[in-house]
């Protein structure tokens, strides 16, 4: 289906003019649903909810503030079947984000796991693509086997700080004793940052196969 979208709205592009939904001008291929330079725009993040969490502090890397269009950006990704704004948002995110990580000795990208009955209704991981994109540019493998989700939580949407926090901070688990790289960081890719609850109950995850260090890219928040 996502591919059939794709396949469809790239030819549907040759014909017909697209618009960029963010600032309008004629925006031919379409890809990402916003024109590059509208991703250049994008405004830095603020200091969201997971500013305040001490042991996330030093820790986390957003690319772009969460807005209106962002939160457009995300919505299209989630329930439109636009993987595509995925792809391009990892690769944006990566850019906005160079020089702090440049500093960082990383050994590999572990994407913030969704549950597998939340992946079969969506048809695809925003998660897994967002990570294979932030892995490509940076030239680093994606371990996607050493945490999952064991618990399909609600969506976080609709949950207020507290239920958050509680509803998530079990919801991960290690996968296996995994992998002889237990040395070096890993670079934990969310799509969006809020509370931090979901990257803290994945760090805790991480931490039991195993890593002790762990960094975290929000693409949002
Ligand atoms: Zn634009």
């Amino acid at each position: 289906m996502n591919l059939f979208r794709t396949i469809k709205l790239t030819a549907s592009s040759l014909v017909f003019p697209l618009y960029c939904p963010a600032c309008g001008k004629i925006w031919y291929n379409g890809t990402g649903w916003i024109c590059p330079n509208c991703w250049d725009t994008l405004s830095p993040p603020g200091r969201g909810t997971w500013y305040h969490i001490r042991s996330l502090k030093g820790k986390v890397l957003v690319a772009f503030q969460y807005s209106e269009i962002t939160r457009n950006l995300v919505h299209y990704l989630k329930f439109y079947g636009r993987v595509d704004i995925a792809s391009e948002s990892g690769k944006w995110a990566v850019g906005r984000l160079k020089d702090e990580l440049s500093g960082i000795h990383l050994k590999g990208i572990v994407p913030v796991p969704l549950h597998p009955v939340r992946v079969r209704e969506r048809g695809y991981d925003q998660n897994l693509i967002i990570a294979h994109s932030v892995a490509d540019q940076l030239e680093l493998p994606v371990f996607d086997n050493i945490i999952k989700r064991i618990r399909n939580t609600p969506p976080q949407s609709r949950l207020s700080d507290n239920e958050r926090r509680r509803n998530i901070s079990d919801a991960f688990a290690p996968e296996k004793e995994s992998i002889s790289l237990k040395q070096g960081t890993l670079l934990l890719v969310d799509d969006v940052i809020h509370t931090g609850a979901t990257v803290l109950g994945c760090i805790k995850a991480i931490r039991k196969a195993g890593f002790r260090d762990v960094m975290v890219l929000a693409v949002f928040g």
